[in-house]
């Protein structure tokens, strides 16, 4: 998947508060970029490569990117 590839300037993915904690973003992450954080994961955007793997896995769809991806600026 290389749609959501941008440069590193740009915000990485972010997880809402609606995460159910269920860690599949974090198996199927390349990075060790989905943490989990207390009640709920969260994405370091350091280390997020914004691949977007995260996001088709996601059950309650609560992992976004921080920008838009493209346009709209
Ligand atoms: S896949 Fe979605 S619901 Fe599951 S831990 Fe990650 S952000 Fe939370
Ligand atoms: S976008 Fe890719 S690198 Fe970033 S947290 Fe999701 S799976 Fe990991």
């Amino acid at each position: 998947m290389t749609l959501l590839a941008t440069s590193a300037a740009d915000g990485a993915f972010v997880i809402a508060a609606s995460c159910a904690a269920c860690g599949e973003c974090a198996n199927v992450c390349p990075e060790p970029a989905a943490i989990v954080s207390g009640d709920v994961y969260r994405i370091d955007p350091d280390a997020c490569i914004r691949c977007g793997a995260c996001v088709e896995v996601c059950m309650t769809s609560s992992i976004y990117a921080a920008r838009p991806l493209a346009g709209n600026t």
